[in-house]
């Protein structure tokens, strides 16, 4: 078994060259990748089944949520909280019941068989009875500078969470797809002025959110305009945008904003699950409707890595929970029944 590539594209001349065994270090009964609110809350409820899960944090500890300041629509904070602290208490909550939370990054899997393989940096191999498959999903970013910069503080992937600091206010949304159009038209409802900056001179977005975008008075979608840059102090004061990039009548435009939101699409984790689990078009897991499990028994998906609707706190957390009693109802099963 090489656990270091993908199935498919499993080249058996080179394998002597590629091929890292690795011996098992340690054997569990549920094993959690990803530590964001569906691999906390899935943790939570593993432990508490008496499970005794083994989470690894992955590559963004916390997931998501840490890079959002405020965190006002999880239930149970009615001042809010933040998200670095949402997380951390979620993690505090999963050790309590006995979690064991450790630092790594699932680099490998191996489906093929039981007890599935994970390896964890890349050199070690853990044993697992059930996985719970909670990496979430990373939001597309332009890649200037100035949205590292002004990252909770003006810039911002996620409406839903950060809209309502801009009440009143102008802010821009990027991207032409449903996302952005949703993004545009839940700002609109808040904002004085929404703009949509959209880089085609079209939008993607299904046909039913064009119109409802179109038929919102504040919304303005700005077509054939790219972003060059974000200014600002404290925070975003105004984007500098180029309009018809590359054509002979390309010009500059700066437009005052105080919120500046990314809509460009999300990419799923998932990348290492993809030669044993289906996923859809663009990445994300695929799992039995209306249920975590993943078409192979003892496999659960849970949070964004499978869902591209709705991306909440609260629905991944759901989730985890859904995982972590699917995975004792699994495991009762085949002490009951075998394997
Ligand atoms: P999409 O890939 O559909 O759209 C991304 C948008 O961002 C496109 O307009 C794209 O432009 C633009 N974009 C991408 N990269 C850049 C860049 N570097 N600079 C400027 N613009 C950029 O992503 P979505 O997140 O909108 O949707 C993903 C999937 O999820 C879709 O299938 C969508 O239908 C679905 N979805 C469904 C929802 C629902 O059913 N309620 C809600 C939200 C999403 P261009 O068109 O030029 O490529």
């Amino acid at each position: 078994m090489n656990l270091f590539r993908p199935l498919e594209t499993h080249d058996h001349n080179s394998e002597p060259a590629t091929r890292q065994e690795l011996k098992p270090s340690e054997h569990v009964k549920c094993l959690i990748i990803g530590s964001g609110p569906a691999g906390y809350t899935a943790a939570i409820y593993a432990a508490r089944a008496n499970l005794k899960p083994l989470l690894f944090k992955g590559l963004q500890p916390g997931g998501q949520l840490t890079t959002t300041t405020d965190v006002e629509n999880f239930p149970g904070y009615p001042m809010g909280i933040t998200g670095p602290k949402l997380m951390d208490d979620l993690d505090q909550q999963a050790a309590r019941f006995g979690a064991d939370i450790r630092w790594g990054i699932a680099t490998a899997a191996d489906f093929s068989a039981v007890p599935y393989k994970v390896v964890i940096d890349g050199n070690t191999l853990i044993e697992a009875d059930t996985v719970i498959i909670a990496t979430g999903a990373t939001a597309k970013y332009l890649g200037i500078e100035a949205e590292d910069k002004f990252k909770g503080s003006g810039v911002s992937a996620c409406a839903t969470c950060d809209g309502f600091f801009y009440r009143g206010k102008d802010v821009a949304v990027v991207g032409g797809g449903d996302t952005a159009c949703e993004e545009a038209l839940y700002l609109s409802g808040m904002c004085r002025k929404v703009y949509m900056i959209v880089r085609k001179n079209f939008l993607r977005a299904s046909k039913i959110m064009q119109q409802r975008v179109m038929n919102a008075p504040n919304i303005e979608i700005l077509y054939e305009h790219n972003t060059k840059d974000l200014r600002g102090n404290e925070g975003v004061e105004e984007v500098v945008l180029i309009k018809r990039q590359g054509e002979a009548d390309e010009s500059e435009e700066v437009i005052k904003i105080d919120g500046f939101f990314l809509a460009i699409g999300h990419a799923p984790n998932s990348e290492i699950f993809r030669p044993f689990l289906e996923t859809d078009e663009t990445g994300y897991l695929k799992t039995i409707p209306g249920t975590p499990r993943t078409y192979i028994p003892g496999v659960f998906a849970c949070g964004d890595v499978q869902d591209k609707v709705y991306r909440q706190a609260v629905t991944a957390a759901g989730s985890g929970c859904q995982a972590a009693m699917e995975a004792e109802r699994y495991l009762s099963h085949l002490a009951t029944v075998g394997p």
